[in-house]
C-alpha cells in the first residue's frame, strides 16, 4: 500500500513529492506517480520527521478518568508525534516488566503512535530501593529510559547505583531534579512575587543543586543522565559546564517553560500550577538560548492531564501539571522559529532526532530521505488560531493555552507510512 504526498516542503525547503510504500519513504522527487496510491495534497505544507516526546503522562493504568493510552496517543498524533515515552507514575507504578508490557501493549492496540514505556527507577517511586531495571530492559517493552518523574531520586547513593545499573544496557536515568527538603510547601517560583501572593516558594536552587550533583555522579560513573523539564537559567549554565567537560548529560525543556512566566500565577488560576513552576522572564530567555545552542537537547512536553476535580480548586489544593502534546509544536513555532532561534532543521533536531536518540529509538528521528521509515508530519505554518480546550483530544482540559492564539496546525501525521491524522483529524 502506497501514499503519494504532493508538493510538501521537507524542512521548509523546495516543494517535492514523497512516495511512501509499505512503511518506508521509497521515492522523493517531482511529479511522482504510483498506480493505486492514495494522494495527499500538501501544497504549502512543511514536512518534518514525526515528533518524539521523552516525557508524556498517559495516566493508564489507574487514572483513566484523566487520560488513557488511547486518548493520549490520539492527542500525540494530532500534535505531530509518532512516538511518546509514557512516564512511570501510574497506579500501579510502572516498576515491573508486567506493567511496562501492559502499557506497551495498550499503545500497540491504540495504534496511533509508538508508546514507549518509561520504567520507574525505584520501587513504587518511593526512592528507597531500585526497581527491576534489568527485567524491564529485557521485557517486550525494551525499556531504556528510567525515571521516578513526579519525584526526585533524592538519595545520592541510590542515584549513583541507578546510573551504574542502566549503563550495562545503554539505558539512561531521567531525573526530575527537585531537592525535596527545599520544596516543602512549595506552590510557585520563589521570589518577590511568591512572597507578595502568599504562595510557598520553589527556589531555583532546589533544581540546580540536584542537577549539579547528578552531572558529577554521571561523569564519575560514566553513565548517561537525562534532566527532565529544565526550568532555570542556572540549570542551563550547569548543563553547559557539564557538557564542556564531556559528561554524558542531555536535557529537555517543556513548551510551557519556553512561553509562560510566573506572572501567570497572579491570576490564581490553578491551570498555571506546574512542577517545576513557571519561572521568570530571564529564565525563559535563558531556556530559549539553551535550546537554540543545543545545551538543552530536546523539547519534552511533560503532558500532564488532570481530572477536573484535581485541577479546578483553589491554587494550593490543585495538582501540578498541564496538557502539552497538542500545542507543543505551535509553542515552539511561537517561541523559537518566529524569533529565528531555530530553523526547521533545528525544530526537527530538538523535537525528533535528539529525543529519539536519547531514547535509543532506531526507527524514529530519522531524516526525510529515501529508504528511511515513513514517520513524518505535515504542518501548515501559516495557520493561526486560538486554542479551544473543548476541541482537544485529551480526556482532560487543563490547557494553559486556552484562548491564546498560536501559529501552526498539524494537517497530517504518518506512522510507518499509514496516516494517523489527515485534514487535522485523527483517523482512529
Ligand atoms: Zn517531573
Amino acid at each position: 500500500m502506497s501514499v503519494i504526498i504532493k508538493g510538501a516542503r521537507p524542512y521548509g525547503e523546495d516543494a517535492v513529492d514523497l512516495l511512501l510504500t509499505d512503511g518506508t519513504i521509497t521515492a522523493i522527487g517531482d511529479r511522482l506517480s504510483s498506480p493505486g496510491a492514495d494522494v495527499v495534497d500538501a501544497a504549502g505544507l512543511v514536512a518534518l520527521p514525526g515528533l518524539v516526546d521523552l516525557h508524556t503522562h498517559l495516566r493508564e493504568p489507574g487514572r483513566e478518568d484523566a487520560e488513557t493510552v488511547e486518548t493520549g496517543s490520539r492527542a500525540a498524533a494530532l500534535g505531530g508525534f509518532t512516538a511518546v515515552h509514557a512516564m512511570a507514575n501510574t497506579d500501579p507504578v510502572a516498576d515491573t516488566a508486567g506493567v511496562v508490557e501492559q502499557v506497551w501493549r495498550l499503545g500497540q492496540e491504540a495504534g496511533l503512535v509508538d508508546v514507549v514505556p518509561v520504567g520507574a527507577v525505584t520501587v513504587g517511586l518511593r526512592g528507597e530501593r531500585l526497581a527491576e531495571l534489568g527485567a524491564m530492559a529485557d521485557s517486550a517493552a525494551r525499556v531504556r529510559v528510567f525515571s521516578d518523574d513526579g519525584h526526585c531520586v533524592a538519595d545520592p547513593a541510590l542515584m549513583r547505583r541507578a546510573l551504574e545499573y542502566v549503563k550495562a544496557f545503554d539505558g539512561v536515568v531521567a531525573q526530575h531534579a527537585e531537592e525535596p527538603r527545599l520544596t516543602v510547601g512549595a506552590q510557585m517560583n520563589e521570589g518577590e512575587r511568591s512572597a507578595r501572593l502568599g504562595l510557598g516558594g520553589w527556589p531555583a536552587a532546589a533544581e540546580e543543586a540536584v542537577i549539579a550533583r547528578d552531572v558529577l555522579l554521571a561523569g564519575h560513573v560514566g553513565a548517561r543522565l537525562h534532566v527532565c523539564h529544565v526550568s532555570t537559567a542556572g540549570s542551563v549554565e550547569i548543563l553547559r559546564w557539564a557538557k564542556g567537560r564531556g559528561v554524558q548529560v542531555t536535557a529537555e525543556v517543556t513548551p510551557h517553560h519556553l512561553l509562560l512566566t510566573d506572572e501567570c500565577a497572579e491570576t490564581y488560576d490553578p491551570v498555571f500550577k506546574v512542577n517545576p513552576p513557571l519561572r521568570t522572564e530571564a529564565d525563559v530567555q535563558a531556556l530559549r538560548e539553551g535550546l537554540a545552542d543545543g545545551t538543552i537537547d530536546a523539547v519534552g512536553t511533560d503532558h500532564a492531564p488532570h481530572a477536573v476535580e484535581d485541577k479546578e480548586s483553589e491554587w494550593a489544593a490543585a495538582r501540578p501539571g498541564m496538557l502539552g502534546l497538542e500545542q507543543a509544536l505551535s509553542v515552539v513555532l511561537e517561541t523559537m522559529v518566529a524569533p529565528e532561534l531555530l530553523d526547521w532543521r533545528g525544530v526537527a533536531d530538538r523535537m525528533s532526532v535528539r529525543p529519539a536518540a536519547i531514547g535509543r529509538l532506531g526507527s524514529h528521528g530519522r531524516p526525510l530521505a529515501v529508504g528511511e521509515p515513513a514517520n513524518l508530519l505535515l504542518l501548515d505554518p501559516a495557520h493561526r488560531a486560538a486554542v479551544d480546550p473543548a476541541a482537544l483530544a485529551s480526556r482532560s482540559r487543563n490547557s494553559p493555552y486556552a484562548g491564546r492564539e498560536l501559529p501552526g496546525r498539524v494537517v497530517a501525521t504518518f506512522l510507518r507510512g499509514q496516516a494517523t491524522v489527515l485534514d487535522g483529524k485523527a483517523l482512529k
